[in-house]
C-alpha cells in the first residue's frame, strides 16, 4: 500500500543547486542538468527520431523512476513539442517517494529559464503532494503526467501501462541501494511495450546485470560530461508473459474509428465525453431531458467532500485521487466566481467521539496542511466565520461547485454534440460493428464505434448492462433563505449532513438517504430531517436561519435519485456479456485459484460509467479519464487494484467465487 507521503527534505548548495541530505546526492549534474538529461535520457532513448516518425493520434508512454524536480519531464515535454506531430499524445508516468514541496519545486525550476514555458504550466497545477496517484493534463490533453507518490517498489507494480521508454533515474546506486533492486527491473520488463528502450546515467555492473536478467539487452555507452560511461538498452523479444486474470485484461483498444455515444448528460456522462473529446474523439451525448445536469447532478451546490478512511482502502484511494484531479479540472474549466464554484474550504466536523478518533487517525497520516489538517473547535469557528462546537478536519482546497456549470463547461468542447430530449431505450451493435441507440419508437438516435452508458440506475434499462447490481437512493436537499448572520458562514460544514455558505441568497442543507422511495417529489418530512441536521453542524448557524421561523412545508427542496452499488464503489470500465462470462469462468465456483486463460467475452466497444453515489461531483472527472484510458490503451490513472475495485465485472466474478454473493 502507498504509505503517507513524506516531502523531500532539500538543502541548497552554495551555487544554488538542490541537494538531498537524506541520500547525500545531487538531483542533477552541477555542470548542466539540462544537457545531461538530454544526453542520457532523451538521446539514448532515441526520442527525437521515434517521435518524428509517429502518426497523428499515436500515443507514446515514458515511465521514470524518481520525478525529483521534474527536469527530465520538462525536457521531454519540450522535445515532444518540437518533434511530435499534432494530434499525438505523450503520457509521462513518474514515481516519487519524497515529492518536492511547491516552494522547492519553484526554486529548482527557476534554474532553467529555457524551460520556463513548460515549468510554468507544471507549477500552475502543482501543490504540496498529498500522496496517492496524481494526474495532470496539459495543453488540452497533449501531455499527461501521472505521478505515483510512494516507494516505487510498491507503486510501480500497481501501474497498468505499456511503456515505450524508461528513464531509469534515482540517486546513485551506492547512495540509494534499496531502489536498484531486481524487482524494479522485472516490473519494468513486465510493463514494457515491445521494443521498449531504457537509459540510465549509471554504468554500475549490478544495474546492467539486473536489467539483463529481466530481459533487456544493455550496452555501455559514453556518459555525459565527466562521466565516462552510462547504460542504454532495449527489451529483448519476450518468450512468455506471466499469467494475469483474463477477466481484468484490457479489451483491444478501439483505434479504428474514434466516435462515441455517451448516454446521459449528468456529471459522469459529461466527464466521459470531455475526456474522449480531448483525445480527438467525436462524441454524441444523448440526454432525455431538455438539457444537461437535470437529475442528481442538478443540485445548486455540490460539495467537494473528500471522505477518506484512516487506512488506504480502495475507496479511500479512489476518493483521494479523484479529489485532486477534480480540483485541477475545476481550476481549468470554471471561474472561481462564487456562482459556478467557490473553493471556500470544507470543515469535516467530528459527529461524535468515535468519529473524532477516526478523523484524528486520518490527520495523523502526515498529509500536507494544504490538503487537510486537524482543527479544534475554536480554529474551526475562525475558519467558518460562525461558531462551531466541534473539532475536525479542515480541507482548505475543498468547497462547493454548481454542478450544472461544470457539466456545461465540459460539454463546451467542440468535439461534443449534445442531443437533448431524446430517450435512449435500447442499444444494439450492428454487423458494421457500430453501436446504435434507439428510442422507444424504435427510431435510431445515433450510432458510433463505442458506447458509454452513463445513465445511473437507468443503465439497467439496457439489456447489456442489466446484470449490474445498481440501486437508486433518493436524496433531498433543502434550500434555506440566508439571513444577515447566516451569511457569515464562509466554509462548507460537514458531519452527518452538510450545509453550504450562501449562493444567490440561499444555503443548502442535506441530504437525506432513502432506499424506500424512488420518486423525486420533495417531501416535507425530509426537509424537516434536513433542518434537524443543522444544530449538529453549528448551533449558532441553526439559530440564525431558524430565527425566521422556517416552515419545512414552505421551504424549497429538491429530491433526486443517486445510484450506488452493494460495495458503494462506482462502476467504471468495459462491459462483458454476462451470461458468457459466467459460463466461461464457471470452474471458478469450484476452484477460485484456477489460472484460466479464456479471454473475457467483452461486448466490444461497450463501456459503463455509473454509481457515483453522492460523490459524483468529486469522482466524475477522473472516471472520464479512466474510461478514456481503457479505450485508448493508455496508462490507467489509478492503481490497478483500485481500477479492479471499480471494474464492472467484479460482481459477476464475486458471484462465481463466493457462490452467489455479489458484494
Ligand atoms: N528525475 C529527477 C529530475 O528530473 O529532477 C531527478 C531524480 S533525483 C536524482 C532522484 C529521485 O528519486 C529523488 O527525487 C528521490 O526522492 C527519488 N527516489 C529515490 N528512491 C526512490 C524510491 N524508492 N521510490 C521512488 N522514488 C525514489
Amino acid at each position: 500500500m502507498t504509505s503517507s507521503p513524506h516531502q523531500a527534505d532539500l538543502t541548497w548548495t552554495d551555487d544554488g543547486q538542490p541537494f538531498s541530505a537524506a541520500f547525500g546526492d545531487v538531483y542533477f549534474s552541477r555542470e548542466s542538468g539540462l544537457e545531461e538529461t538530454r544526453h542520457v535520457f532523451l538521446h539514448h532513448n532515441a526520442l527525437a527520431e521515434r517521435w518524428a516518425s509517429l502518426a497523428s493520434e499515436d500515443t507514446f508512454c515514458i515511465a521514470e523512476t524518481g520525478f525529483g524536480t521534474g527536469l527530465n519531464f520538462l525536457c521531454a515535454w519540450q522535445l515532444w513539442d518540437q518533434c511530435a506531430p499534432a494530434g499525438c499524445r505523450l503520457h509521462f508516468v513518474s514515481t516519487e517517494k519524497f515529492p518536492l514541496g511547491l516552494t522547492d519545486l519553484q526554486r529548482a525550476l527557476a534554474l532553467w529559464p529555457e524551460l520556463q514555458h513548460w515549468a510554468a504550466q507544471l507549477l500552475a497545477q502543482y501543490e504540496d503532494p498529498a500522496g496517492g496517484w496524481q494526474r495532470f493534463r496539459f495543453e488540452d490533453g497533449r501531455v499527461t503526467l501521472t505521478l505515483l507518490i510512494g516507494d516505487l517498489l510498491e507503486t510501480l507494480p500497481q501501474l497498468d501501462a505499456s511503456v515505450d521508454a524508461w528513464f531509469l533515474d534515482g540517486f546513485a546506486p551506492a547512495k540509494n541501494p534499496d531502489m536498484w533492486q531486481p524487482q524494479l527491473y522485472q516490473t519494468m520488463a513486465r510493463l514494457s511495450a515491445e521494443h521498449a528502450t531504457v537509459a540510465t546515467f549509471t554504468s554500475v555492473g549490478d544495474v546492467r546485470r539486473g536489467s539483463q536478467a529481466a530481459g533487456f539487452a544493455m550496452q555501455k555507452v559514453k556518459g555525459y560530461g565527466r562521466k565516462r560511461e552510462m547504460l542504454a538498452g532495449r527489451l529483448q523479444p519476450r518468450t512468455a508473459s506471466p499469467w494475469s486474470p483474463p477477466w481484468y485484461d484490457r479489451p483491444a483498444p478501439s483505434r479504428a474509428e474514434r466516435t462515441a455515444l455517451v448516454i446521459g448528460a449528468g456529471l459522469a456522462g459529461c466527464s466521459t465525453a470531455f475526456a474522449l473529446a480531448q483525445r480527438g474523439w467525436a462524441v454524441t451525448v444523448i440526454e432525455r431531458h431538455p438539457g444537461e445536469a437535470q437529475e442528481a447532478s442538478g443540485n445548486p451546490q455540490g460539495i467537494l467532500y473528500c471522505k477518506l478512511s484512516a487506512h488506504p482502502t480502495p475507496l479511500s484511494r479512489f476518493v483521494q485521487a479523484s479529489y485532486a484531479y477534480c480540483l485541477r479540472v475545476l481550476r481549468q474549466c470554471l471561474p472561481m466566481d462564487g456562482v459556478s464554484w467557490d473553493p471556500c474550504g470544507i470543515l469535516q466536523l467530528a459527529a461524535d467521539e468515535k468519529d473524532e478518533t477516526r478523523l484524528r487517525a486520518i490527520a495523523a497520516n502526515g498529509y500536507p496542511a494544504a490538503f487537510l489538517h486537524w482543527v479544534d473547535a475554536s480554529e474551526a469557528s475562525e475558519l467558518a466565520g460562525i461558531r462551531v462546537d466541534r473539532s475536525g478536519l479542515n480541507f482548505p482546497g475543498g468547497g462547493w461547485v454548481h454542478p450544472p456549470a461544470l457539466c456545461r463547461a465540459l460539454l463546451e468542447h467542440p468535439n461534443i454534440t449534445l442531443l437533448t430530449c431524446h430517450h435512449a431505450m435500447r442499444l444494439q451493435r450492428d454487423s458494421g460493428r457500430r453501436w446504435t441507440a434507439f428510442d422507444s419508437a424504435g427510431d435510431t438516435l445515433a450510432s458510433a464505434a463505442v458506447a458509454v452508458v452513463c445513465a445511473a440506475a437507468d443503465s439497467l434499462r439496457f439489456a447489456q448492462t442489466a446484470h449490474l447490481p445498481l440501486k437508486a437512493i433518493r436524496g433531498q436537499i433543502t434550500h434555506l433563505p440566508a439571513t444577515e448572520t447566516s451569511q457569515k458562514l464562509r466554509t462548507v460544514l460537514c458531519a452527518e449532513g452538510y450545509v453550504s455558505p450562501a449562493r444567490g441568497g440561499e444555503h443548502h442543507v442535506g441530504a437525506s438517504f432513502r432506499f424506500d422511495r424512488i420518486d423525486c417529489e420533495p417531501s416535507v418530512e425530509e426537509s424537516r430531517d434536513n433542518l434537524n441536521l443543522l444544530p449538529s453542524l453549528s448551533a449558532d448557524f441553526a439559530e440564525a436561519v431558524t430565527a425566521q421561523s422556517l416552515d419545512p412545508a414552505q421551504l424549497k427542496a429538491r429530491a433526486a435519485l443517486r445510484c450506488t452499488t452493494p460495495d458503494y464503489l462506482p462502476v467504471i470500465g468495459p462491459v462483458v456479456n454476462a451470461r458468457a462470462f459466467s459460463e466461461n469462468y464457471a470452474v471458478l465456483r469450484k476452484d477460485a485459484a484456477r489460472k484460466l486463460e479464456t479471454p473475457a467475452p467483452w461486448l466490444d466497444g461497450l463501456y459503463v460509467n455509473a454509481a457515483h453515489g453522492s460523490r459524483g461531483l468529486l469522482s466524475a472527472p477522473l472516471s472520464g479519464e479512466l474510461i478514456a484510458a481503457w479505450l485508448e490503451g493508455e496508462p490507467l490513472p489509478l492503481p490497478r487494484p483500485v481500477a479492479e475495485a471499480v471494474h464492472p465485472s467484479r460482481f459477476l466474478l464475486r458471484e462465481l467465487i463466493r457462490g452467489g454473493k455479489r458484494n
